[in-house]
């Protein structure tokens, strides 16, 4: 089946020339990306669907690299609202300790379709809270994102150290470190599907130097090199992580991953706000990505990531919304205004981010961070992964002279209006597709209460 989505206000490719096609048209064939080009198709070309765009910009899907989407349920939480990145995690452990699959079901539902609904076609999860006898949630999740029709990477999660042993989280919701590699190789061997084009990849990610032991992150590098498979943490997110890792290991955080041999292409970390230079530089030449997530880090004042030096050693830097509980949105759309904001404190305008180098991260910097080369822009035999925006709009109006960088500049929709996720639209006019919204919020609600209650 063919589809020419046609008279488009502005494509965007995102390509690596960065084209920005007037009156642009896509042409999707079944799960790929067939063509892309200015004006009308040429006409020896046979088409099945036309869908007229016009007044739309198009954009390939946002990639999201960092989330927890079992947090969905714990926003806003009031004894928190005020807490830096320890007290909130150790006060939240309490309330997390009572996630089920069924709890799990409704957060994730709920997150990943304010993903969709925000422009983002591909997503991480890091899952990294098992509580006694739940279980197996990353299955919860994976089967929820096929319902939903998003591109899921979701990364086995874990933590091995509690508090008895000098970690931060209590007894009850860590796991012996067997148990933990022998779930991460069956979700390997389960869902991890290394073709292009995938719907599912796992990739492993031991929670944070806080919760896990040295150990656990070895076995944990081996496993996943063996397998192919990305690795992915939290790291030098706040000055008590740093302060933690010297006292506990005698090193800075970053130099407690290279002893472990966790630097490298094939790993992402979240964060990263505290790090000097020479950091810098050792991320730049040896590939390792980095999840920037600007909303959480002001949410919790851990600081502001030094993107634009990382971008300068060429280090990938994806953007995350992180979890909602240091979010409280799942919005893709706003992460990317909040990223272009973040980084025009400095008195050199010439440092700060612009418009389009944020669309980039949201787009290409989280392809790479993924390690996937198949998604991230508009180009024949990409993935077909392409959201629209209606710029008809009070908000876009007078902006019309840059209307790509209007999208960052302005304040972006609640909703974007199409959504397509490998040749499928799953959100339509704004709306999400197979989806009761009111009810899904209410199941939500009603789980979120009894978790707070402590009733589960
Ligand atoms: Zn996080």
């Amino acid at each position: 089946m063919r589809s020419l989505i046609y008279n488009a206000r502005l494509v965007a490719t995102m390509d690596d020339r960065g084209s920005e096609l007037a009156e642009g048209y896509v042409l999707v064939d079944g799960d790929k990306i067939d063509l892309v080009g200015r004006g009308t198709l040429p006409s020896r070309v046979p088409v099945d669907v036309l869908m007229d765009a016009r007044g739309r910009v198009i954009l390939p899907g946002l990639v999201n690299t960092h989330h927890h989407l079992f947090q969905t349920l714990t926003r806003n939480v009031p004894t928190v609202q005020e807490a830096p990145l320890f007290r909130w995690l150790t006060e939240l452990y309490q309330i997390w300790r009572g996630i089920d699959a069924e709890t799990l079901d409704a957060a994730v539902r709920v997150g990943l379709g304010e993903l969709l609904l925000t422009g983002c076609t591909t997503t991480t999860d890091h899952h990294y809270l098992f509580p006694k006898g739940t279980g197996r949630l990353i299955d919860v999740a994976i089967a929820a994102a096929r319902d939903l029709g998003i591109r899921f990477h979701p990364t086995r999660g874990s933590m091995s150290v509690g508090e008895k042993e000098g970690g931060l989280p209590p007894a009850d919701i860590i796991q012996d470190e067997d148990t933990i590699l022998a779930d991460s190789k069956r979700l390997i061997l389960e869902y991890h599907d290394p073709k292009p084009g995938a719907m599912t990849r796992i990739a492993l990610a031991p929670c944070a130097p806080f919760s896990v032991s040295q150990d656990l992150m070895r076995r944990t590098a081996e496993l996943a090199r063996e397998h192919g498979v990305r690795l992915h943490t939290h790291l030098a997110e706040t000055l008590d992580e740093e302060q933690y890792c010297r006292s506990r290991y005698g090193y800075r955080p970053v130099e407690f991953l290279r002893e472990l041999d966790w630097l490298g292409p094939d790993v992402w970390l979240a964060h990263c706000v505290h790090l000097n230079e020479e950091e810098i530089a050792l991320f730049g030449s040896t590939g390792t990505a980095v999840a920037h997530c600007p909303s959480s880090n002001f949410r919790l004042g851990s600081g502001v990531a030094p993107v634009r030096r990382l971008l300068e050693a060429k280090v990938p830097v994806g953007l995350g919304v992180d979890g909602s509980s240091s979010n409280d949105t799942s919005n893709m759309l706003a992460e990317a205004r909040q990223a272009l904001l973040a980084h025009r404190s400095g008195d050199d305008p010439s440092r700060w981010l612009t418009a389009r180098e944020v669309l980039w991260m949201a787009t290409r910097g989280g392809a790479r961070c993924l390690g996937r080369d198949d998604i991230g822009s508009l180009e024949p035999g990409k993935a077909a992964d392409l959201i629209m925006v209606d710029t008809r709009r009070l908000s876009y109006a007078g902006a019309g002279s840059d209307i790509l960088a209007a999208l960052v500049f302005s304040p972006w929709p609640e909703v974007v209006d199409y959504v397509m996720v490998n040749g499928k639209f799953v959100v339509q006019n704004g709306e999400l597709q197979g989806v009761d919204v009111p009810r899904l919020v209410d199941k939500a609600d009603r789980a979120a209460l009894a978790l707070r209650k402590g009733k589960h």
